[in-house]
């Protein structure tokens, strides 16, 4: 059985240490259920010392991070670096460094090899536009998306993956996809893993949904079948941060 998933994606949140303090404390006070995974994402100025103040049992992931393990490349941080200084986890392909920083599915699959091969696990974005969605090509854009990974990785370092699928219309709008829009994505998502790869990797990968998700529209779309967890984002700043953690419970 896939291990539910809950992402916390902080973006360029929060606006300072007081904040970030006060976020960690609410994880460190509450009551998560044991049997989900918890990472969450902060600014990289704050891994470090997050990493020092947060309970041991929940993970913590950069939101991005270069293809190269060291050089003239201002402003970047290695996978290398991520490792030494304990972080397990990295957000690769979200739809803002996509599109806001023009990052190519190509470099996306260049950084995912170079983190898995650093020993970072990824969770891997990818998701369709209003437009592509609109235009019936939702599938094709996630595959295509997808694509350039298969090709990147070896199939074992698939367990060394989650997919997050973040429907870009959904992203920080307020318009969650339906239960039944995640579920066809999902599974769609998983037969192409299963093609591309094998049954094996599609059966054992988590594909978690990002966009939108609270406390509120969490329980359905957390119990469809091939939706292993969520990638949060603006929900992730809040207390409610922790019921979505608790969907299954
Ligand atoms: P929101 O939950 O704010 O829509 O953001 C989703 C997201 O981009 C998580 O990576």
């Amino acid at each position: 059985a896939r291990k539910f998933f809950v992402g916390g994606n902080f973006k360029m949140n929060p606006a300072t240490r007081e904040q970030k303090r006060a976020l960690v404390k609410i994880l460190n006070d509450a009551n998560l259920d044991p049997n989900v995974e918890v990472v969450v994402a902060p600014p990289s100025l704050y891994l470090i010392s997050i990493l020092e103040i947060l309970r041991k049992d929940v993970q913590v992931s950069a939101q991005n991070c270069h293809a190269k393990a060291s050089g003239a490349y201002t402003g970047e941080i290695s996978p290398q670096q991520l490792v030494d200084a304990g972080v397990p986890y990295v957000i690769l392909g979200h739809s803002e460094r996509r599109s806001l920083f023009h990052e190519t599915s190509e470099e996306v699959a260049a950084k995912t090899r170079a983190a898995i091969d650093a020993g970072l696990k990824v969770i891997l974005c990818v998701g369709e536009t209003l437009e592509e969605r609109e235009a019936g090509k939702t599938q094709a854009v996630v595959q295509a998306q997808l694509a350039v990974v298969v090709a990147a990785l070896e199939p074992a370092q698939w367990e060394n993956v989650v997919i997050a699928y973040e429907p870009v219309w959904a992203i920080g709008t307020g318009k969650v996809a339906t239960c039944e829009q995640a579920q066809e994505v999902h599974a769609a998502t998983r037969a192409y893993i299963s093609s591309a790869i094998s049954p094996a990797i599609a059966d054992a990968v988590r594909i978690i949904y990002g966009g939108s998700v609270n406390a509120k529209n969490c329980k359905e779309t957390g119990n469809q079948p091939d939706v292993d967890g969520f990638l949060v984002g603006g929900a992730s700043l809040k207390p409610e941060f922790v019921d979505i953690v608790n969907t299954k419970r």
